[in-house]
């Protein structure tokens, strides 16, 4: 006989074999899988939640490895997406997980869609940026879904839950987000301070899981782990906003609104560009190697991806006609080099 892989999560008390069993039929989306997303996924499966979808836009480079511990040297060679090299990784470690993986740009129309239809129980927020974290905080309070907010940067972390009908949203908490919690690759980050802001989310998601909902955290947490600092600063329902777009008198939730516009961005730190094309589709990707070789000989691709090197240049090209285009934080370079391969956006994937 097996033995029972859960039984020192039974024996804590909090949890027992009912909370085993609530875990079991959970449904945790985890947007983002670089180093919160990978660590809050590991904890996740380790503690038996039925299902895990997690999306993610990105793949695996050999920066990650330091802190982002799902992944492994043969990832970053492969440059698999995260959702699919996370998605292999955790299989081998609970297969009796159920784990979506979707590699994608999660837009808003894309984020409400997820929650809507595939019944997750609360959202784990593994992004580095508060462009999504909008889009989640939307989401989540359209469809009254749980979110823990989760930031690092340096050696400095912060987690916050946000429960809709119990707790004001991000939106009302702007004021109180301290400015550093803005991370930014160019900062650094060490892996230690990743798995504190992991645990901390993790835990909260576990709690809710299992029906210790009040026993929730209602503060908004802070820490610096290289000066000793931490701090948890008390948010009240004082703080919600009535006029607030997300959770207010009259909410829009603005964010979920679709975006047909080309967008194109310069990531923080990296001298990367990120281009996203008006409409994503399914690229042929065997064909558009076979092309771009006529015009330059180091192209090389697997099943998801194409990566193309120029001069001091990278291109990067997803299957979905998303690209990033190392090298270059200029946006009319970063486009020419997209075009020179792929043509002009607006015809990327239009079938
Ligand atoms: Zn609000």
């Amino acid at each position: 006989m097996i033995e029972d892989r859960y039984s020192r999560q039974r024996r804590f008390a909090p949890i027992g074999d009912s909370g085993q069993s609530q875990l079991q039929n959970a449904h945790v989306l985890i947007v983002g899988a670089g180093a919160l997303g990978s660590g809050n996924a590991e904890l996740l499966t380790r503690s038996g939640v039925g299902t895990i979808t997690i999306v993610d836009r990105d793949y695996v480079e050999w920066s990650n490895l330091q802190r982002q511990s799902l992944y492994c040297e043969q990832d970053a060679v492969e440059q698999l997406p995260k959702a699919v090299a996370a998605a292999r990784r955790l299989g081998q470690i609970n297969s009796a997980v159920t784990v979506n993986a979707i590699v994608m740009d999660c837009t808003g129309a894309d984020l409400a869609q997820l929650v809507e239809t595939s019944g997750v129980d609360i959202i784990v927020d593994g992004t580095d940026n508060f462009e999504t974290r909008y889009l989640i905080n939307d989401a989540a309070y359209r469809y009254r879904i749980p979110w823990i907010y989760g930031a690092c940067s340096g050696s400095y972390g912060a987690v916050r839950s946000f429960i809709p009908g119990k707790t004001p949203c991000l939106h009302c908490l702007q004021a109180a987000i301290p400015e550093r919690a803005a991370s930014c690759d160019a900062d650094g980050i060490i892996a230690p301070t990743v798995q504190m802001v992991v645990s901390l989310q993790s835990a909260e998601v576990l709690k809710w899981l299992t029906a210790n909902r009040e026993e929730m955290s209602e503060r908004y947490t802070v820490f610096d782990q290289w000066s000793n600092y931490y701090q948890s600063i008390r948010i009240t329902e004082q703080q919600r906003r009535a006029a607030c777009p997300t959770c207010g008198e009259h909410p829009i939730h603005s964010y979920l609104k679709t975006d047909e516009s080309m967008k194109l961005e310069v990531l923080c730190g990296r001298k990367t560009v990120s281009i996203r094309p008006p409409k994503l589709g399914q690229l042929d990707l065997n064909q558009l190697v076979d092309q771009a070789r006529r015009l330059t000989p180091l192209v090389t691709g697997n099943p998801y991806l194409m990566q193309i090197v120029e001069d001091d240049h990278r291109l990067v090209i997803f299957k979905d006609g998303r690209a990033l285009i190392h090298g270059t934080d200029d946006l009319a370079k970063a486009k020419n080099l997209y075009v020179r391969y792929l043509g002009e956006p607006a015809t990327i994937g239009g079938t």
